[in-house]
Order: structure tokens, then sequence, then C-alpha cells
């Protein structure tokens, strides 16, 4: 079949802040940036704009769909693949985290289902489509290194225009992470082998973008301290060169043991660590893949040491293993308060498809039934807790996100933060005001946003 364009589709769920959307759709123009340039490629994000009359009118029968999507968003990607179905396209591609940890829900109703990372099927499923030899599944679990990998082209970067139209620049360093949290979905999206862009690549492309702030995508940059701290010397030596505003990034407490890489992440400006501490409750170790061990007086000397060398650090919670109640979630913002956190991020134990979490509860018959998967958002509840009731656990979340993120506990962060800054760099101040605040303040946003919509 002769293709007249490929349209990528992006599922909105995040809303936008002053008519930007939140995140980047990093992904996809990573995967436009395969389509060989003979071939006319579009990114359709639905968070800038309703996309179901576009479907049903700009595109036709020799138009190819793809569409990538977490579990939150699978009921919209359905939905937009039926309407492309009418409006007589014949590939609808569906690949992402949901496609991957479920891939027989995908294939009930998409045309072909991607598996993996797609970074090599994606090219391949376009040939064969030209061919007329395209499969119904394209698996790619093959974890490739990722040098040279699907580097953005200008076209997509010219597109996405990603300053006008988007919050938060998203980069990808690293992939993979070798821990085993039961809940976790990424390493079975990214596999358990951590993996590293060469630094001349990670460069080219900020460069390119004209960046100065970004959010890293990597699952869990900080391991790369312990596993690689070589080539993480060889990155902030790079970065420090560069004109950067500030970067943040997902990472775990162990990073606190490397005070010569804490200063040379200062000033390769990085800002602040999100650390996922996960829980506060001892009790709960075994499904924290051995990263965190629940114990807080840990947490603290981490988290002292890390503001020591003057940077941030926002603490990732999670809450309702089973050893949780209500409790633990006022004990956690007692610790929070206790340590300085820059900010906080509160998330519900969520049951993704594919995790040893989900099957537990499926053994123990303890999901709750019919739930839709948008509510597969980390701020509601999808299954029976063991030390508290489903009432008991949503009441609560909500008392304590309201208490956490109130403008006046976000205003005391905030200010805090700022001060710790101008201990290190007076003249940084200026720059680093937005970020002070903002993180805290998508939080808040979030929540609001996940329960009214
Ligand atoms: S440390 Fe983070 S990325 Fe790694 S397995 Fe645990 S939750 Fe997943």
């Amino acid at each position: 079949m002769d293709i007249r364009k490929i349209v990528l589709i992006q599922p909105g769920r995040d809303g936008r802040v002053l008519g930007k959307a939140t995140a980047l759709p990093y992904t996809l123009m990573r995967l436009a940036s395969l389509v060989p340039e003979e071939i006319a490629v579009e990114i359709w994000d639905e968070n800038l704009g309703a996309l179901e009359n576009r479907i049903l009118t700009e595109l036709g029968p020799n138009d190819v769909v793809g569409i990538s999507a977490k579990t939150l968003a699978i009921e919209t990607t359905e939905k937009f693949t039926g309407l492309a179905h009418q409006a007589g396209v014949q590939y609808v591609a569906v690949g992402g985290a949901h496609a991957t940890l479920m891939p027989e829900h995908v294939s009930r109703w998409a045309d072909v289902v991607f598996t993996g990372e797609a970074y090599f099927t994606w090219p391949a499923f376009i040939q064969d489509v030209f061919h007329d030899t395209v499969q119904s599944h394209y698996d790619d679990t093959e974890w490739a290194d990722l040098g040279g990998i699907a580097p953005l082209t200008d076209r997509v970067i010219a597109q996405v225009d990603e300053q006008r139209n988007y919050w938060t620049p998203l980069l990808e360093i690293t992939r993979g992470c070798p821990r085993s949290c039961t809940f976790c979905t990424a390493i079975r999206v990214s596999g358990q082998v951590m993996r590293f862009r060469p630094v001349e690549e990670v460069v080219e492309e900020i460069e390119r973008r004209k960046i100065d702030r970004f959010f890293l995508t990597d699952d869990n940059f900080g391991l790369a301290f312990r596993i690689n701290p070589g080539y993480v010397e060889e990155l902030f030596r790079a970065l420090a060169k560069l004109p950067l505003r500030s970067w943040t990034t997902q990472a775990e407490m162990m990073v606190s043991q490397f005070p010569d890489l804490l200063d040379m992440a200062r000033r390769a400006h990085l800002d602040k660590f999100f650390i996922g501490f996960e829980s506060v409750n001892p009790n709960n170790r075994s499904e924290l893949g051995g990263k965190s061990k629940g114990q807080t007086d840990d947490y603290l000397r981490a988290i002292s040491e890390i503001h020591e060398h003057g940077l941030g650090v926002v603490g990732l919670f999670v809450y309702g293993f089973d050893n949780d109640t209500p409790a633990t979630m006022w004990e956690t913002w007692e610790f929070a308060k206790a340590a300085g956190l820059d900010s906080m991020s509160q998330t519900i134990l969520t049951p993704y498809p594919g995790t040893p979490f989900r099957q537990q509860l499926l053994e123990e018959d303890r999901l709750i039934p019919n739930i839709p998967w948008r509510l597969y958002d980390t701020a509601h509840v999808t299954y029976y807790p063991k030390r508290m009731t489903v009432e008991e656990f949503t009441r609560e979340y909500d008392k304590i996100c309201r208490t956490v993120y109130s403008p006046l506990r976000i205003a005391k962060r905030g200010t805090r933060s700022l001060a710790r800054i101008s201990r290190f760099s007076f003249s940084a101040l200026p720059r680093k005001i937005f970020s002070s605040f903002s993180t805290d303040y998508g939080y808040r946003r979030e929540f609001s946003w996940r329960h009214t919509s």
C-alpha cells in the first residue's frame, strides 16, 4: 500500500496549563524521527486539542496511525482506533506501556500491536505496509544499546515546537533499572539492564533542541552513580559547559554516598533528585526491590547529605502496601517535614498489568471489579487494601493531599529551597525561582485534575 501520511497520536490525560501541555510527546518524537523523510509524518497530541473530529475528517484509507498509550489512556486509545477505522484507516498500530504489558487486551481491537521499544520494529512495520506484508504483532524486547537509536530529526523538532506548546522538555540519558520493585512497570517496559546514551549524542540533542532545562525520562538515573560512575563523570563534565538553567531526574537515595559526583552534579546544573523512598513503613521492605528499606533514619541521613551539596530532594512515596494503614500517610508527612524535603509526590499503589503486585491481587481476589482503566492513574484506589477499607484509604489520601499541597505549605517549601540554594550561589537564585515552586504546584494541580476529570 502507498502511504499518504503517518499520524502518531498521543491520547491526552493531563490537561493544559496556560495553553501549554505539560509533557512533551518524547517517545512519539523519537518514533516520528524514524519515518523516512519521503513520507509525511505528523504528531497529534490530544492535550493540545480534541482529536475526534480531526480523526474523522483528516484521515483516510492511505494513512497509517500509530498510538502510544499508558494503561490509563487505553480506553481513549480504543475509541480513537474505532474512529480511525470509521475514517477508512486500514492500519492502526498501538504500542507503549499498556500494549507491552497486556498485548492480548490491545489485540482485540487494534490492527497491529507493538510490544517493547519499537525502535527496530517500527521501521520494519513501515516497510511491511509498503509491501502488504503487515503482521499483527511486532515485538522489540532485545533492549538494544542506546547509541544512535532514533535521534530526533529537525523536521520533528520544528513540527512539535516544544518551546511554544509544552511546559516540560523531556530528555533520555539512560534507560532500564536492575531493581525489582513488585509494583514497577518501567522495568517490564524498558528492561532490567541499565543502558546509556553516548554523552556526545545527549549534548548534541540538547543543543539542537535549544533547551535550557529538562526532566529526564530515565527510570532510575541515580543508579548510574554506582553502576557506571565513569560515564556519569563524563556526562556531568559535558553538561557543566552548557548554558543550562536546571534539570531534574529520578534517583535513589544511594546517590548520597557519592559526594564527589554530587558536587559535579551541582556544577552540571542538576537542580534536584526525585528519590523513590516509597515507604516509611519498614514492614514493606520486601516490596521495595532493594533500594529502600523503610528505615527513616537512613532516609534522613541521605537527604541531609544531598542538601549539603546544594541539591534538592523531592521524595516519592507510595501508599497502600499490605502493611499500610491510614496512619502511614500521616507518618510520611511528619517524616517529610522533619527531613525538609523540597517537595513530595504521594501516589496510591496501583496494580498495573504484568506486575507481581497485580498477580498477587488476582490470586487473592482483591481487584475491585469493573474499575475503568482510566482510574489506573495512581490517584484512585483500584483494589481492596489489607489493613484499611477502600473508603478509609480514599478519604485519608484526599485529606493528606490537601494538607501537603496547600498554598501555604507550597510557599514554605519553595522559600526554604531558595534559601538553601542561596547558600551555594546567590547569582543562581533568579534562575531557580520557577523550579523551587513548580514541582509542588504540579503535584497540586495533578491531584485536583485527576479527581475532577
Ligand atoms: S527502582 Fe524504580 S525503576 Fe527500578 S524497579 Fe524500582 S520502581 Fe522500578
